[in-house]
């Protein structure tokens, strides 16, 4: 059997560091639907030109075509043994059609961390947090700066904001996961496999606490 964990919580919530800090902890590939997206808007290729609109909204790229693109991604070699999955799924049909996947594959959501943040932290986060454009990997310019202003520590390569970290869109992507992807949480803990933790807490803490409850857990 492989592992999947899906992180839940609202933008801001710390769900791309976290998976960022565990993923090869685990042995599990780090799948951002929101990664993906963006690097097909460098292309830019078919899904990024149909996804961009979306995206510059603050709201979602529909059901169908994001469901096709994790699919696709899922079935690679790399994710034989499972997957850490970081903003999929954010509707309630596209939990259903996760299940249906991996049923195909005789498997199931071992675990849902459900990142809870009040919501006034979310808008400091999101418009105070800066990406690596080479690989996305995040910093916050207090909570969690580079060593070198505008560097990635990993990678070298430039640090941008995202288009959407503007605080008109950060609203609107806040109302649009209250409206369709807080029913997730509810459909997770019924089916057992809910785990909240507490985001406002430094970093390094969210991520004990997250190692502590999948090792309790799997
Ligand atoms: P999400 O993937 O849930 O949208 P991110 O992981 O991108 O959230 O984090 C959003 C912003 O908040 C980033 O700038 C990140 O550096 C910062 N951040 C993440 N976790 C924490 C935390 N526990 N405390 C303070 N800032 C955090
Ligand atoms: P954040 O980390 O701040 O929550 P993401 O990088 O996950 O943001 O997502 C950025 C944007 O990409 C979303 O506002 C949405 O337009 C699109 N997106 C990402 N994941 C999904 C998804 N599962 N369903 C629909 N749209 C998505």
């Amino acid at each position: 059997m492989s592992t999947y964990i899906v992180m839940l919580g609202p933008p801001g919530a710390g769900k791309g560091t976290q998976a960022q800090n565990i993923s090869e902890r685990l042995g599990l590939p780090h799948i951002s639907s929101g990664d993906i997206f963006r690097e097909n808007l460098k292309g830019p290729t078919d899904l990024g030109k149909v996804a961009r609109e979306y995206m510059d909204r603050g709201e979602l790229v529909p059901d169908d075509v994001t469901i096709a693109m994790i699919r696709e991604r899922l079935a690679r070699p790399d994710c034989e043994n499972g997957a850490l999955l970081d903003g999929f799924p954010r509707t309630p049909a596209q939990a259903k059609a996760l299940e249906e996947m991996l049923n195909e594959f005789d498997d199931g959501i071992d675990m849902v961390p459900y990142i809870s943040v009040p919501e006034a932290v979310l808008i400091d986060r999101l418009t105070g947090r800066s990406t690596c454009r080479a690989q996305g990997h995040i910093y916050h310019v207090r909570n969690n700066p580079p060593k070198e202003a505008g560097k990635c520590d990993i990678d070298g390569s430039e640090l941008y904001q995202r288009e959407d970290d503007n605080i008109n869109t950060v609203n609107r992507r806040i109302r649009v996961y209250m409206e369709q992807t807080e029913p997730l949480i509810d459909y997770y803990r019924q089916k057992n496999v809910l785990v909240e933790l507490r985001g406002d807490q430094p970093i390094e803490k969210v991520t004990e606490d997250l190692m502590e409850a999948i090792r309790g857990d799997l």
